[in-house]
């Protein structure tokens, strides 16, 4: 039995950007490219193929007056939500799909499957919230799952942890109000979309927001999001570990200025691998979010995914 899951769906590559938009879906197809050269890796992953969250699992943290409106945009043939964000024709099934992933990566972790699972996805998720997209966010994936964790998998804590370069500001947005839900972001300020200031720690004192300056040696970025999940853990063990995998925190990424490299893309992953397991089991299910390098990104799920096994 395989530990490892790679979990995707062809849809995803129907949400139409534009080659211009730097979300595009030359993104997604660099992952199984680089897979390709790593084919023992190719081998040892259980690849499936993900559902498509219903109506009612995306309601666990969504409007559904919301949800029903971008499944009409998009048979309508598309709109824009804001200046970066867009809904195509085929962006219900890839953001359903998206969400699907992780409710999938879940099943599998509290069921029988593989206990840590690798979301191949687009649209991302962490700046989408409750009653609208938003950063080219269309659902919360992660921000779902946790609630689908609880509620289906009767998980009774759950810790989200976000290393992408920007504030997951919609996963706070949708889980700050559960106070079993703990949410760690670690992202650069001042940057885009401005929130996540180390003092907002949520109505319930449930979100521990890292704001690091651009530029930093690298090291510095990987002991303060360890620290952060480590003072988020206090007495506090989780059931599931859900991770918003974004890969803009790479140096060189057009949409960030952090200096992370692979081989911090490997300690990360390790690090949350050995909490999962003393934790609960190992239990952990990661969700791509950003990254706009797209070569960059593919080596980097390849060395996230090695270093979940
Ligand atoms: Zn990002």
């Amino acid at each position: 039995m395989p530990t490892v899951a790679y979990i995707s769906h062809p849809d995803v590559g129907r949400h139409d950007t534009g080659w211009a938009h730097p979300e595009h879906v030359g993104r997604i197809r660099a992952i199984p490219r680089a897979l390709r050269y790593d084919p023992e890796l190719f081998h040892l992953l259980d690849h499936r193929e993900a559902r498509h969250a219903s109506h009612e699992e995306l309601a666990l943290a969504h409007d559904p007056t919301y949800v029903a409106m971008v499944e009409e945009l998009a048979e309508q043939g598309g709109a824009r939500l804001d200046a970066d964000t867009v809904v195509s024709a085929g962006s219900w099934a890839a953001a359903t799909a998206g969400t699907g992933a992780v409710l999938e990566g879940l099943d599998l972790a509290f069921g029988d499957g593989a206990r840590r699972s690798f979301c191949a996805v687009r649209p991302p998720g962490h700046h989408a919230l409750r009653n609208g997209g938003m950063g080219f966010c269309l659902f919360g994936n992660v921000g779902v799952g946790a609630h689908y964790a609880r509620v289906r998998h009767g998980a009774e804590r759950v810790l989200i942890v976000d290393w992408d370069v920007h504030h997951g500001n919609g996963t706070q947005a949708l889980v700050q109000d559960t106070n079993d839900i703990r949410f760690v972001s670690m992202h650069q300020w001042p940057w885009y979309p401005g929130t996540g200031a180390a003092t907002d720690r949520g109505p319930h004192a449930n979100v521990w927001n890292v704001p690091m300056e651009a530029g930093l040696a690298r090291e510095h970025y990987v002991s303060a999001f360890l620290s952060a999940v480590d003072s988020a853990t206090v007495g506090f063990v989780p059931d599931v570990v859900l991770l918003s995998a974004g890969f803009d925190s790479l140096a060189g990424d057009p949409l960030g200025g952090f200096t992370l490299e692979m081989d911090d893309v490997e300690r990360l992953t390790t690090e949350m691998v050995s909490r999962a397991e003393q934790w609960c089991g190992g239990r952990l299910v990661s969700a791509l979010e950003g990254g706009y390098a797209p070569d960059r990104l593919g080596e980097a799920c390849v060395r996230h995914m090695r270093a979940l096994l």
